[in-house]
């Protein structure tokens, strides 16, 4: 198998690139158009999607290259400030690709809606209560939204907890109901608002508490995404390291992340940097999966790595990588921005468990680029040199200045805008 779909692309200049991209996914006048245009996302749409808008706020839209999942080739938009995330994932796609691809699956997409209700009398009963009503709930739930149970979703179940239980709690007692409602295709957020509030007088009647909260949780633990990729040592020698030193130093950084929450968040941080580009460009929540992510980091009772790394009985490292992920492939914003209807044509993703799917594969592509670094020549090398185009135009470089000021501060050895500054100046002269 070719090691890349594309090769040499990030030698070509932009227009190639378009053009090149535009070929492979098929994209029509208007949907490559947007991507060179300079108002992709035009003010009057802004000022309909929130609110005081008096501009928008562009960010780099890159692709991942190289990504082989499930046999499926993927060119996967990447919206991000940050350099060499875009080329860190590529390279280990591409090192996966060569060791068969990432495999990957969900779960259901089953989100779940919550119902706070305090001050309940007899809090035992309103439980029984509620469990004894659930046809009449889950009715009542799906009557506030049909046209999701007619596209063969809608709430499934439901589940009743007290939240405070024992006397000796920091607050008091109060009653959740949970309902599991299936958001097909979309993220579900309204889908779910507007089933839990309908619901909120008949749980008031049923329970004789009062409602308060009536709202989604984001720690979609029943909408998960997972992606496995085992790749043979050989594939990972790199300059002075064998391939079994690189696997491992990235098991010996997995332990430690999974050991240190000092460590792990700053390791999770760095899966995020391949997560939240694709949420971002395919126009979702990223707070909502970032706040799902760092949840489910947690819920063995201690803040852990969100991957994990080992060794399989070949010698392969073997990667896992399990997270909620609640993202549509519609709904919300993601047919109103023009550039994440684009971001889905590249993407050729025929379902919002496909787009989780990806996430998940780009999020552990990223993991292991950092992981592999650190346990070799450190970050900082690769980052800095791709950082130091940002450094030159800090310090004022344009044009093919930029290029020149890049290389100079590279040879120097010395990646600061101080540094860049002087440069320009001696350049200028
Ligand atoms: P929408 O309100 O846009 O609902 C999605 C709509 O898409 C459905 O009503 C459905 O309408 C239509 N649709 C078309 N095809 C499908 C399909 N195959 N599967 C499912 N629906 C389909 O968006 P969401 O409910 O997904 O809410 C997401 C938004 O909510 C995001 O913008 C998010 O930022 C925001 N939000 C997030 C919160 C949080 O995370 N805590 C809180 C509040 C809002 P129909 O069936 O009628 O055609």
């Amino acid at each position: 198998m070719e090691t890349s779909r594309i090769p040499g692309f990030y030698n070509k200049p932009i227009e190639e690139r378009r053009e090149l991209l535009a070929e492979l996914a098929a994209l029509d006048e208007a949907e490559a158009a947007v991507l060179s245009s300079g108002e992709p996302l035009p003010a009057a749409t802004a000022d309909k999607m929130i609110e005081n808008v008096i501009g928008t706020f562009p960010l780099p839209l890159g692709l991942g290259l190289n990504f082989l999942i499930n046999g499926k080739e993927y060119v996967v938009p990447m919206a991000v400030e940050e350099p060499s995330v875009v080329a860190s994932a590529s390279h280990i796609a591409k090192i996966v690709r060569s060791a068969g691809g990432f495999t990957t699956k969900t779960t259901d997409r089953v989100m779940i809606g919550q119902i706070q209700v305090v001050g309940a009398p007899d809090i035992q009963a309103a439980k029984k209560e509620l469990l004894s009503q659930k046809a009449v709930l889950l009715q009542g739930a799906n009557d506030a939204y049909p046209s999701i149970v007619a596209r063969g979703g809608g709430a499934e179940d439901l589940e009743v907890r007290i939240l405070n239980e024992h006397s000796d709690s920091r607050y008091g007692q109060m009653l959740v109901l949970h309902i599991y409602i299936n958001t097909c295709d979309a993220m579900g957020a309204n889908i779910i608002n507007t089933m839990v509030e309908s619901l909120a007088p008949v749980v008031e009647d049923m329970t004789k508490g009062k409602v308060y909260l009536r709202i989604l949780s984001n720690y979609a633990d029943k909408c998960l995404a997972k992606a496995q990729c085992v790749i043979p040592p050989d594939l990972l020698s790199t300059g002075e390291y064998s391939g079994e030193e690189v696997r491992d130093g990235v098991v010996s950084a997995f332990e430690f992340a999974d050991s240190d929450p000092y460590r792990a968040v700053t390791h999770n941080k760095g899966i995020m940097n391949g997560i939240d580009p694709v949420v971002i460009a395919t126009g979702n929540d990223w707070r909502a999966v970032e706040a799902g992510a760092h949840a489910y980091a947690a819920r063995n009772g201690y803040y852990g790595s969100m991957t994990k790394w080992s060794a399989d009985k070949n010698g392969n490292l073997v990667g896992e990588l399990e997270l909620p992920m609640a993202v549509g492939s519609v709904g919300g914003s993601i047919g109103v921005h023009p550039v994440s209807k684009t971001a889905l044509k590249i993407l050729d993703i025929e379902s919002a468990s496909e787009l989780a799917e990806v996430i998940v594969a780009v999020g552990l592509a990223q993991n292991l680029g950092a992981l592999k670094a650190l346990v070799t020549e450190g970050i900082q090398k690769g980052h800095m040199a791709l950082h130091s185009r940002s450094v030159a135009i800090a310090a004022g470089a344009s044009g093919e200045m930029i290029d020149m000021i890049a290389e100079q501060l590279i040879q120097a050895k010395d990646i600061r805008v101080g540094k860049a500054k002087e440069l320009v100046e001696k350049n200028k002269k």
